[in-house]
């Protein structure tokens, strides 16, 4: 019988069965009664959740859509950015803000580390910045950027927009939006909320709010505020088409998260990313990123010497687990496995147990079932 195929790249993540149960539903009307009502109280739900006194926009895109809209809503042309870059998708940044015309100043880190708040409160006293864009997890490095002391920061500096991209942590790593004074997260449905692609998720904050009213008619149509906030706060009202069964999924994914607890759901992520990166590293692999940056929700992992990235990662698909490879200089030097979203520990075991195989099958020596071993002490 043929394996069944474990989605362990950092997004899109494995969905589970409730939640593809939504997307095949029969789709409605958006103006249904029932589905505005359940969007309603998903919208709701994700303002509560995630602790925004503001708005909550879920909209049909993938995340670089969410990071253009960050910026969109906050800047105007010539305005003074700050991007801070751990890695790929920090750098995504420069040229989105670029072409809107932004004056970018970035601060980056080596890969695997991070940029310090204090370098950043450095930088921010130079000149007066519109937005400072900071990246929660950069999915190339793992490193995991201390957004909540960054949050500190930025209370020094009322006049600067703190935009966190979240794509690869709303709801595997902690994040609070107002109480980590965060003026607007936002994330892509197919990483730690654990639904298929298509959907983007932005939190704003009433500072972020105030700038986008500030700024009057914005070159950008589908991605406006403005235009969206009537429909967020009742979404039987039109401006275009709601993803009708992606928002159900969501809903459902939102209360399987309300099931397991938030709290609760973050700290599983933690010690399922300390199992994973310590059956790793007994296994002779090594983690990129800082042991005091690593993320919760992913692990980057460089190859011992002897193995061919190509063949490791086709052989561990055949074995029946997806993974990534590395990224710009990292690329055919590591791979990355995600961990994040709705995972159970049997998902756990058969990636660890998928990667022995391929470890065995390519004649790498190693201590046997060091990895697995390694798992049954920790969860
Ligand atoms: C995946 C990712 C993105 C881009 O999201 P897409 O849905 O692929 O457009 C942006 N930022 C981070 C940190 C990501 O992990």
């Amino acid at each position: 019988m043929k394996n069944k195929k474990l989605v362990m790249i950092p997004g899109p993540t494995p969905t589970v069965r409730t939640i593809n149960d939504q997307m095949g539903r029969e789709t409605v009307a958006f103006g249904d009664p029932v589905f505005v009502k359940d969007f309603s109280e998903l919208i709701v739900d994700l303002k509560q959740m995630w602790r925004v006194d503001g708005e909550c926009f879920v909209v049909a895109g993938s995340g670089t859509m969410a990071m253009e809209m960050a910026v969109a809503n906050v800047t105007k042309r010539d305005d003074n950015v700050l991007i801070v870059s751990n890695g790929f998708f920090g750098d995504r940044f420069i040229d989105i803000c670029t072409r809107k015309g932004l004056n970018v100043d970035v601060l980056s880190a080596e890969w695997g580390d991070v940029v310090s708040p204090e370098a950043i409160e450095e930088k921010l006293k130079e000149k007066n910045y519109a937005a400072i864009t900071v990246t929660h997890v950069d999915t190339s490095t793992g490193a995991r950027a201390p957004i909540e002391k960054i949050g500190e920061v930025l209370k020094k500096f009322p006049d600067t927009i703190y935009i966190v991209d979240g794509v690869a942590a709303s709801a595997g790593e902690r994040e609070y939006v107002d109480d980590m004074n965060i003026d607007v997260l936002f994330t892509g449905s197919q990483k730690a909320f654990g639904v298929a692609p298509g959907l983007a998720i932005v939190w704003a904050g009433q500072k972020a709010l105030a700038r986008r009213k500030s700024l009057g008619t914005i070159p950008e149509y589908y991605i406006d505020f403005e235009k969206w906030i009537p429909i967020m706060n009742d979404p039987s009202k039109y401006y275009a088409t709601p993803a009708v069964n992606m928002i159900w999924a969501l809903k459902e994914s939102v209360r399987l998260i309300k099931e397991e607890g938030l709290e609760e759901r973050y700290d599983r992520h933690i010690k399922v990313s300390n199992a994973f990166n310590d059956s790793l590293e007994a296994m002779g692999f090594k983690v990129l990123a800082k042991k005091e940056h690593r993320c919760s929700t992913l692990s980057t992992v460089l190859y011992p010497e002897g193995i061919n990235d190509a063949e490791f990662r086709k052989t561990l698909a055949e074995e029946g687990a997806m993974v990534a490879g590395g990224l710009a200089a990292y690329a055919g030097k590591m791979f990355r496995i995600g961990h994040m979203g709705n995972i159970d520990d049997h998902t756990v075991y058969s990636a660890i147990a998928a990667i022995e195989r391929t470890l065995i099958r390519l004649g790498h020596k190693y201590e046997k079932g060091i990895g697995l071993k390694t798992l049954l002490e920790k969860i």
